[in-house]
């Protein structure tokens, strides 16, 4: 390591220590919240069996959702390798929740963008929600946040649903606290007490004390490759709630008549229930890291978003870094320290649905997997990259210090 960048690793671990000590206290109490749960369920080793078939009566995707809807206050949960990923577990909520002619309200400006092709205001997907004759209306933001007074004039008596993101995505907005999700359900209400309120909890989970349904929401989704996954989760997505509305969405998972009664899944309930037990821990991880990285290139002198030393309440990090050169740089950096694929190199690509090239950074053990190192976005100004994830604190200083010393390197040239 070279002198500044020596001194600059010194400075942010001194300069973040406050929030780091909150940030413990945080994983304390939710580590102790999951505890409890398990403590309470009994959980025991024959839960990790593998099942087959039906899968009725499986006793391990039983205790899971006991568990799941313990933790998360709610009195119903789905927990399902079955579902593909985070999209495929909130559409499965969206289009669960809403008839045709039912209004759909998006809180918190325009949704992240799978959600966009679910809802059908961007794509063409056959069985969006448009096309099944939902309308849909967005509450806009104010400034980089959420506007009550606008969402209290969109809401009415048609207003089914309304989805609340937490995370800030690729938005340039802030993710929301608690607070933030308990004064909004308290905005929709007052204007129309039948209107269900479903939280996106995607980079969300145990990044603060409160989780969405303790907040007042009547339904919340999530990936398990994110923060409830804890890392060690394969894949899959979770919903939980009210009973009767996680009981819908189980009918359309699977089908209608047969629910949540079947699924079996032949690999071993196991990582699940170890993966919520660090979820706790590996959140806390991913979010020093995140301060960590946001401290380190605000030093660099480079825009960055949030700014360090506060909580978090999801796990990414915009970086502006002003050149595609830079960008590529953070890429090549992020990608080196990676445990997986450490060799491959990245540049800009095409993707579906956007318009500029991406460029993307990740070599994790799960693939696609957030809660890991990873980072990405699109190569046009002002050259923003988004990180996320970092299983282990160490991971996120050697990551974010190698891309900080080949940036320094070039800036020397
Ligand atoms: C990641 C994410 C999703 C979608 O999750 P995938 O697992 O990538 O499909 C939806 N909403 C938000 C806010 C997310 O961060």
């Amino acid at each position: 390591m070279t002198d500044t960048l020596e001194t600059i690793y010194r400075e942010a671990l001194d300069e973040l220590r406050p929030v780091f000590h909150d940030m413990e206290g945080i994983s304390l109490y939710n580590t102790e919240k999951v505890l409890k749960a398990f403590r309470k369920h009994a959980l025991s080793a024959f839960h990790f069996a593998p099942s087959n078939g039906y899968g009725y009566g499986d006793p391990g995707r039983e205790k899971l959702e006991e568990i799941w809807a313990d933790v998360f206050g709610a009195e119903a949960a789905l927990v399902r390798p079955q579902f593909v990923s985070g999209t495929h577990a909130l559409a499965t909520v969206l289009l669960a929740l809403t008839d045709p002619g039912d209004t759909l309200l998006s809180a918190v400006g325009a949704p992240y963008d799978t959600m966009q092709s679910v809802i059908g205001i961007s794509g063409d997907a056959p069985h969006s929600l448009a096309k099944r004759g939902v309308l849909y209306k967005e509450a806009p933001l104010r400034g980089d946040t959420y506007d009550l007074d606008a969402i209290r004039g969109a809401v009415d008596e048609k207003t089914s649903l309304v989805l609340i993101q937490r995370s800030r995505g690729y938005m340039d907005r802030k993710a929301l606290f608690p607070e933030d999700i308990r004064a909004i359900i308290a905005a929709v209400k007052e204007k129309n007490p039948r209107a269900v309120c479903f939280v996106d909890n995607c980079y969300g989970e145990f990044t603060c004390r409160e989780e969405p349904i303790e907040l007042g929401a009547d339904i919340t989704a999530g990936s398990l490759i994110k923060n409830a996954g804890g890392g060690m989760a394969p894949t899959g997505g979770y919903i939980c709630g009210r009973a009767d509305l996680v009981d819908r969405c189980a009918q359309e998972l699977t089908a209608p008549g047969l629910g949540a009664e079947m699924g079996s899944y032949a690999a071993s309930y196991r990582p699940f229930f170890q993966g919520l037990f660090m979820a706790p821990h590996i959140t806390r991880q991913a979010v020093m890291g995140a301060e960590f990285a946001s401290a380190v290139f605000t030093k660099l002198g480079f825009r960055v978003s949030p700014e360090p030393g506060h909580l978090r309440s999801d796990l990414i990090t915009a970086i502006e870094l002003d050149s595609e050169k830079n960008m590529c740089l953070f890429a090549e950096a992020l990608q080196s320290w990676s445990p997986v694929d450490s060799n491959a190199r990245p540049v800009p690509g095409p993707m579906p649905g956007y318009t500029d090239p991406i460029l993307m950074a990740a070599g994790t053990f799960v693939q696609g997997s957030t809660i890991e190192i990873s980072a990405d976005g699109p190569v046009r100004p002002p050259y923003t990259m988004y990180l996320q994830g970092s299983l282990t604190f160490e991971h996120a200083v050697l990551a974010v210090l190698g891309a900080a010393e080949k940036i320094l390197a070039e800036r020397q040239k």
